[in-house]
């Protein structure tokens, strides 16, 4: 059974990694894919965080990294997904993600949405977080893998992690 996981990845963080690495147990092929909308105002570029995905999950041999646009629904369907995968942190990221199941049912019934309950000790992230901890020049090395956290420090003009 092949597997979508949708999202931003405006930086991937190991709260999304620890997703993917357990469902990519779960199904034949995961397709992580990023969704190209400029009207989040994404701090990396499609390119960069595709990249980054593939440096995070190279030890996975049945995760890819996909960048696409429009309908979720569709670009699973195009891919041969029949689940659509989702992260839950907490109750609040419950109803907007129940509504967006609720709208991919009625616009393609044979595909199902699974939830997945994030690991406990990353149920705090988010890529904005990340972001705004990384903007004040906090350390993010607990939220993020190794090359995304030298990402952010270029992007915010400061010294590497490995540097520090
Ligand atoms: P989107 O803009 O589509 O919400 P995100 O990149 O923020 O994109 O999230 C993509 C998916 O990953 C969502 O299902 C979200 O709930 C899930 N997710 C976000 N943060 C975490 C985390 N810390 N642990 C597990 N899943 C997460």
């Amino acid at each position: 059974m092949q597997a979508l996981y949708p999202g931003s990845f405006d930086p991937l963080t190991l709260g999304h990694l620890d997703l993917i690495e357990r469902s990519a147990l779960l199904f034949d092929r995961l397709v992580v894919a990023v969704l190209r909308n400029p009207g989040k105002n994404p701090c990396f570029s499609v390119d960069e965080r595709l990249e980054q995905i593939r440096a995070a999950t190279a030890h996975l041999d049945n995760v890819e990294a996909a960048a696409f646009d429009g309908l979720t629904v569709a670009f699973a369907q195009q891919c041969g997904a029949s689940v659509i995968l989702r992260g839950l942190r907490a109750l609040s990221d419950f109803e907007y993600e129940l509504q967006i199941a609720h709208t991919n049912k009625s616009l393609a019934p044979q595909l199902e949405t699974l939830f997945m309950a994030t690991a406990t000790r990353h149920s705090f992230l988010s890529s904005s977080v990340v972001k705004e901890v990384a903007r004040f020049g906090g350390s993010v090395s607990h939220m993020v893998p190794l090359g995304v956290a030298e990402d952010l420090a270029r992007l915010f003009n400061r010294s590497s992690p490995d540097q520090a």
